[in-house]
């Protein structure tokens, strides 16, 4: 063990590409065995149904055991280890209370154990033993590197497990069905067929996929073959001059491997067998970067990036040639992939999208906040999934629960056909409130605002009632080009906006890159870029687009004057006075241009960022208004990424801290005459919109599809009894106790059903 670091990396590598489960546990037995030097190594996985801990892989037992021994999860040392998730290092097993002697795995001969848990999100997944014959404990740097490799191996452990839930469903078990549990992203159920969505130029996320015709599949294939062989017989005769004829050799080697005889028959055969050019290029390459990649020359380990670049080249050039192809989307399409961006998904055939899942991100990311807004059902954060196996299979995305069924069964797909029919009347009957004020029992009016970006949001808000637009995300369109849209095609835009609500109010948020808000022309890659350049950090760095964006939404509102420009991301009180500087330039060379006398804006700012609640006052008397984004305040309060899933349960607007510091604000800015609305996701949400209300709110700003809902609420809720709940809500310090007391009272009031309208919780 004395390079302990490379030997870890060694093994999480040769772990991690191991094709399945069982190889993975058996490849993690052999080689920690052999790392550690010990005479036994086994794996016990955590059998959920049975609760007991089955010997899945084992070096030095009984092999026969494996798979036919278990034990309780109370019983024997591995039990011990597993209920108080904690190592177990004993120089005499049997001498322990809790020791349990399998006859079936021959383990009487050892007499020291060291066991420790597999953990994978606070959850057991199982015990990693090593024993020894001599009776001695096992010293702590041994203790410390079993610890880290079972550390490091769960997620693949995890991973590996749901891979095989899945394989097995291959093995066309009947009525088996794959479950997948992640976030939710946007509420209600989606049922159709997978289109795996992938980045181009990234081999591994190409998904399999069925290939109709075979011939025409390799002829591309050689084409692109012959290309990338051109390329580079072109690259060596330029280098000819400036590179030593050994190191020339590279280019040999590359061409070597393109033989016929080389990769390229290899990805030939799996095109034959079934799969198209693209997949068959990855399971070759894949394969052959996994031999490399278990080889002890560190000069041959090298090699393997040879080979991941010459799959790339092949790749782009299978890309080009299919530039044209545009997936073939079913009626009920679900789309599936690794991350997708809120660009990208703007970009699908939205009327046939029943349903997103996605690997990354979490509720309050911007594609969920997108997904929401078109009421797309969505779940995220779905690390286990295995993307590139899905292409095309049958799905059920039950955005209520972040659950994701993989090929169905007959009874399931009919639930949940039925709750998508009942959602449907549920909805239905949310129509009447549509041309009511929103307005309490008591007299409370709510002004009730919509947030939009795209041009679906306009027609679904203005049928639901909403009385001007809150939040408008200037970013959306500016997504949806291959460059910054000109003055005029922005002001085309904008006027749309505004003349759509005229002569209500329309609040336009200057341009909101940066974080995980990427524009595909305007790539700002970052370490931290929650903590980055982002929002008016960016705009201001580049007054022209800042200009450009202010001139247009001026010359918009021409005639109309409704127009209200919100500044994102504001940290400080220099970034008020600049930008209140560039609008009022933007607004004389607008008059001056078009000689005329501009209705000036009202100028107002998000509050998200924890410095600018701290400064609240002083930033509110410099603007008319202010809008609480409570998305990324939550995150910045927090230090909780809002788009990370591992840290998705701890991102809750009913912290106390987030609740007590929305109050405080409104009494703040009350206190200096102006108003204050919220336009973050807690605005929508019945539970949360009943305290907003209750702590001043003067508006509240949402997605076009909880309109209907926050007014069904507003119209049952007095004030008054809003105002009891805050009180009370407000003394307690657990987010998850507050959660259930607003919860509580909406189910006193009849109103649960607004929060789950599926109360038929559906099981697996
Ligand atoms: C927010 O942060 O609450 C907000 C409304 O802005 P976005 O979600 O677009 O970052
Ligand atoms: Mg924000």
């Amino acid at each position: 063990m004395s390079n302990m670091l490379e030997t870890l990396r060694r093994i999480v590598q040769e772990v991690n590409t191991a094709p399945n489960l069982q190889s993975a546990l058996d490849i993690m037995v052999s080689s920690v065995r052999g790392a550690m030097g010990t005479e036994v190594c086994s794996v016990y996985l955590l059998d959920e149904r049975s609760s007991r801990y089955v010997l899945m892989a084992t070096e030095g037992l009984n092999s026969e055991a494996i798979g036919n021994v278990s034990l309780g999860i109370t019983e024997g040392l591995v039990g011990q280890v597993g209920l108080r998730e904690e190592p177990l290092n004993l120089d005499d097993a049997a001498a322990h209370p809790k020791f349990h002697y399998l006859p079936e795995t021959g383990e009487e001969r050892y007499n020291s154990f060291l066991g420790v848990p597999i953990m994978h999100r606070r959850k057991i997944l199982g015990v990693l033993v090593v024993q020894q014959r001599d009776k001695r404990r096992f010293d702590e740097s041994e203790e410390a590197f079993l610890v880290t490799v079972s550390a490091q191996l769960s997620g693949v452990v995890a991973h590996a497990r749901a891979i095989g839930a899945l394989d097995s469903l291959r093995g066309n078990k009947p009525g088996a069905v794959g479950v997948f549990n992640g976030v939710p992203g946007s509420p209600g159920v989606g049922l159709g067929k997978a289109v795996v969505i992938y980045p181009p130029a990234d081999l591994g996320s190409i998904p399999d996929r069925v290939c109709d015709d075979t011939e025409a599949e390799i002829a591309q294939f050689h084409e692109a073959v012959e290309t990338v062989r051109c390329s580079i017989r072109e690259l060596d005769r330029k280098m000819a001059s400036s590179l030593m004829p050994e190191e020339r050799a590279l280019f040999d080697v590359y061409l070597r491997m393109l033989d016929d005889q080389g990769l390229v028959g290899e990805v030939i055969d799996r095109i034959v067998a079934g799969n198209w050019a693209q997949g068959a290029l990855r399971e070759v390459i894949e394969e052959h970067v996994q031999t490399f990649q278990t080889m002890e020359d560190a000069y041959l380990r090298e090699r393997m990036a040879d080979v991941k670049d010459l799959g790339l080249r092949i790749l782009a050039q299978l890309q080009k040639h299919n530039a044209g192809d545009i997936p073939c989307y079913p009626e009920n399409t679900i789309l599936v992939g690794e991350d997708i961006s809120t660009a990208v998904l703007v970009e699908q055939p939205l009327e046939r999208i029943a349903g997103i899942a996605t690997v990354q991100g979490s509720s309050n990311a911007h594609m969920a906040i997108v997904a929401r807004a078109l009421g797309i059902p969505t779940v995220v954060g779905l690390t286990e999934l295995p993307v590139t196996s899905l292409d095309d299979t049958e799905l059920v995305v039950d955005g209520y629960q972040g659950r994701l069924y993989v090929n169905p069964s007959k009874q399931l797909r009919k639930r949940y056909k039925d709750i998508i029919r009942d959602e449907k009347q549920f909805i239905a009957g949310l129509e009447a409130y549509k041309d009511l004020p929103a307005c309490t029992p008591d007299g409370h009016r709510m002004q009730i605002l919509v947030n939009t970006g795209l041009m679906v949001d306009v027609a679904r808000s203005k049928n639901r009632g909403a009385e001007g637009v809150g939040l408008y995300r200037s970013e959306i369109p500016f997504m949806m080009r291959e460059r910054f849209p000109s003055e005029e095609e922005q002001r085309a835009i904008y006027r749309f906006q505004l003349e759509s609500f005229a002569p209500r109010p329309v609040t336009i948020r200057t341009l909101d890159i940066g974080g995980d808000k990427d524009l595909p022309y305007f790539p700002i890659e970052e370490e931290n870029p929650a903590l980055g350049w982002r929002g008016i950090r960016v705009t201001l760095d580049h007054p022209e687009i800042f200009m450009v964006q202010v001139r247009a939404m001026l010359k918009a509102s021409l005639g109309l004057e409704n127009l209200r420009i919100l500044l994102p991301m504001v940290s400080s009180v220099f970034e008020i006075e600049e930008a209140l500087h560039l609008i009022h330039r933007a607004a004389m060379e607008v008059e001056e241009e078009l000689q005329v006398t501009l209705v000036r804006p009202q100028v107002g700012i998000m509050l998200e960022v924890p410095a600018a609640v701290v400064q609240v006052a002083d930033m509110a008397q410099l603007v008319d208004f202010m809008s609480v984004g409570s998305n990324d305040l939550t995150q910045y309060m927090l230090a909780v990424d809002r788009n990370n899933p591992r840290v998705a349960d701890i991102y809750s607007a009913y912290h106390p801290a987030i609740l007590r510091t929305l109050y405080r604000v409104v009494q703040e800015v009350h206190a200096v005459g102006k108003p204050i609305g919220i336009c973050g996701e807690m605005a929508g949400d019945p539970g949360t919109a009943t305290l907003l209300m209750a702590m001043g709110f003067d508006s509240l700003s949402m997605s076009s599809s909880n309109l209907l809902r926050i007014k069904k609420l507003i119209c049952e809720m007095p004030l008054e009894r809003a105002r009891a709940l805050l009180e009370r809500v407000l003394m307690v310090d657990s987010g998850a106790v507050i959660r259930s007391l607003v919860e509580y009272e909406l189910e006193e009031m009849g109103l649960i059903s607004l929060i789950r309208p599926l109360s038929k919780a559906i099981k697996p």
